[in-house]
């Protein structure tokens, strides 16, 4: 293949599949990226909701159990006295622990100063909050219904606040503490593991930390964190987190929700961890695989497909040398015309290409004499390959085309290669039936005449009896002796013999018809043979040549002495032959320089 085709056939198109494959790849892997943070977003979005959701319907909760209590009359006068018991309300409590999923629920009243004068957890008592906590401050403040998430001493938790009242007399508060173990159990049941961690600033503020676990100097405010989770920040750099809303790492997807005080300021944040694997992107995958398969295909087949388009050029091409490196001419006819010609032909019919050639022929049936006879006689509706067919089967499988004033016999071959195509291998065999002819010329000619010898007399006069008794043509012939021809030799030599009888001969048959045959049947003896000519007519032209002779002005003057016979229907050859030769024996009896007839 030439290097122009290489690049049209092979590499331009796999470039272009190439170009098409990397676009591809990038606009999947771009849609792939864009996809995925919307799904990463979208999921981190819907965790952060879950999260807050189950913060306010925690706070909610809490809010209703606070404002039970402080409607509670005994609360209300125990407030005034400004003394809690030590166990006050823990039934209550315990009840709450025994029957909800809110495991850790502690109680805290306050005065309406801010300081706590009872907390369920711990035996603190008496310590003024209105200067550590916003959301107390904001209370007391504007005495009513308060829920936030804030840290004090003990813990980073949600809070629901309610004043106490003595006839519009703002006396105290009532606080229910929750924590974050009911949330982040509760997203662990939905693969979503938790860490809640508090601000270093205010983790340094806790006087009695309640889980007692940190983490890089942040307070975790929930139980049950799983190691690998606190392992994981351990490993990494948590502050890096904290900004941001989500991070997909390491085949998590990482929620971070910010936990805001009372004036919105963030005081710790719920982390939720969730295993990027349970991600459905399969879809996404699956279209992915199915289309880089159909392009490998693609990719495969094309290459094949050049692969097998290569192979069958590089046979056609080795198979057309072969065919041209044959000195025979071979031809590809489609029935009418011919449609591939090897190199043989173009040499022979001295033409560049076939359809140089099939513009002037229609095929080398114009070239074929003998075919054109046969299109202008009787059988016209002969094709070409037909003609040639029946050549094929003849025992001499020979045709004869002039091609540029030169003769050439080829010995043919034709077969059927498919429904209308034909190949014809001409095979140049004009050397062999030159020879042919000549060999051919040798057996039946005379050597110093130059005429017709007797054996090709006697096959001649076979077949014109033949002839005659088919159609009833008349036929005669004329039996010739020189006379007295012993004495020529004997005067004037062998030699001037011989160059009598060429002289002779000549003048004899150069005053007959074509279809007359003048044979040398022996020494100086002559046979002619007259198709479709009665007894009369030949004595005539025997008389003629007599004349002829007898007065012709050659070196040597001679007569010759002429027996004639006409085929009577019936008899053989010999007889015919005997009868004029009886007429010849008679003319040299009757004095020879005569002419007799039987
Ligand atoms: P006629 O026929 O008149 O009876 O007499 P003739 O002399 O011709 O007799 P005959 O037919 O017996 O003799 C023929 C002679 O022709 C005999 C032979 O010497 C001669 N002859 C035959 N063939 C050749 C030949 O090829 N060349 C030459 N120079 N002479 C030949
Ligand atoms: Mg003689
Ligand atoms: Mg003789």
């Amino acid at each position: 293949m030439k290097p122009k085709k290489i690049f049209f056939f092979i590499v331009a198109p796999l470039l272009i599949a190439s170009i098409v494959l990397w676009v591809y790849f990038d606009f999947i892997l771009s849609s792939e990226k864009k996809l995925t943070n919307k799904f990463y977003a979208d999921e981190s979005r819907f965790i952060a909701k879950t999260i807050s959701d189950n913060i306010l319907s925690k706070q909610k909760s809490t809010l209703a159990i606070a404002i039970s209590l402080a409607n509670d009359q005994e609360l209300k006068k125990l407030l005034l006295s400004k003394s809690i018991p030590k166990n006050y309300n823990k039934s209550l409590l315990n009840k709450i622990k025994k029957y909800s999923s809110y495991k850790h629920i502690w109680l805290q009243i306050l005065d309406n100063n801010g300081v706590s004068l009872y907390r369920s957890w711990a035996n603190v008592k008496g310590d003024s909050l209105a200067n550590i906590r916003d959301d107390i401050k904001s209370v007391i403040a504007r005495p009513k219904i308060n829920y936030s998430i804030s840290s004090g001493k003990f813990d980073l938790s949600i809070k629901s606040m309610v004043p106490v009242f003595i006839k519009n007399r703002f006396i105290g508060i009532v606080e229910i503490i929750s924590h974050f173990n009911s949330i982040s159990s509760k997203l662990s049941k939905k693969g979503i593991n938790s860490i809640v961690l508090l601000d270093k600033k205010y983790s340094k503020k806790l006087k009695h930390p309640f889980t007692k676990l940190f983490l890089k100097g942040y307070y975790i405010a929930n139980l049950n964190v799983p190691s690998d989770l606190i392992r994981y920040f351990q490993e990494h750099d948590v502050k890096k987190y904290l900004k941001k809303g989500f991070i997909a790492e390491d085949g998590n997807l990482i929620v971070i929700y910010p936990l805001k005080s009372q004036n919105l300021k963030t005081i710790g944040y719920y982390i939720a961890f969730k295993k990027i694997g349970d991600i459905e992107l399969v879809h996404l995958f699956i279209l992915k695989w199915i289309s880089i398969g159909i392009i490998i295909a693609l990719l495969f087949g094309l290459l094949i497909g050049y692969v097998l388009l290569y192979i069958y050029r590089k046979k056609k091409v080795y198979y057309k040398n072969i065919i041209d490196s044959s000195s025979n001419i071979i031809i590809i006819n489609d029935g009418k015309h011919p449609i591939y010609a090897n190199a043989a032909f173009f040499k022979y019919f001295n033409f560049q290409t076939l359809k140089d050639f099939t513009a002037k022929h229609k095929c080398i049936c114009e070239f074929c004499d003998n075919y054109q006879n046969i299109l202008k006689n009787k059988s016209k509706n002969m094709s070409w390959i037909n003609y040639l067919f029946f050549i094929q089967n003849e025992p001499n499988n020979t045709i004869k085309l002039n091609i540029k004033q030169n003769t050439y016999y080829f010995h043919i071959t034709i077969s059927k290669i498919s429904d209308d195509d034909y190949v014809i291998v001409l095979v140049d065999i004009t050397k062999e039936e030159e020879y042919k002819q000549e060999l051919k010329n040798l057996t039946i000619t005379d050597e110093l005449t130059g005429l017709y010898n007797r054996r090709f007399c006697y096959q001649e006069l076979s077949k014109e009896i033949a002839q005659s008794k088919r159609y009833g043509y008349r036929l005669s012939v004329i039996m010739l002796d020189i006379d007295f021809f012993k004495k020529i030799n004997d005067e004037y030599g062998h030699d001037a013999g011989d160059r009598v009888l060429q002289e002779y001969s000549l003048l004899i048959q150069s005053s007959l018809r074509d279809s007359d045959t003048l044979c040398r049947i022996g020494g100086e003896e002559f046979i002619i043979i007259l198709p479709q000519t009665e007894k009369k007519d030949a004595q005539k032209l025997a008389e003629k040549l007599r004349k002829l002779v007898e007065k012709s002005k050659l070196t040597i003057s001679l007569t010759i002495s002429l027996g004639v016979s006409e085929y009577i229907p019936g008899e053989d050859i010999d007889s015919l032959i005997k009868r004029a030769d009886k007429a010849l024996y008679r003319a040299k009896n009757g004095g020879r320089n005569r002419v007799e007839a039987i």
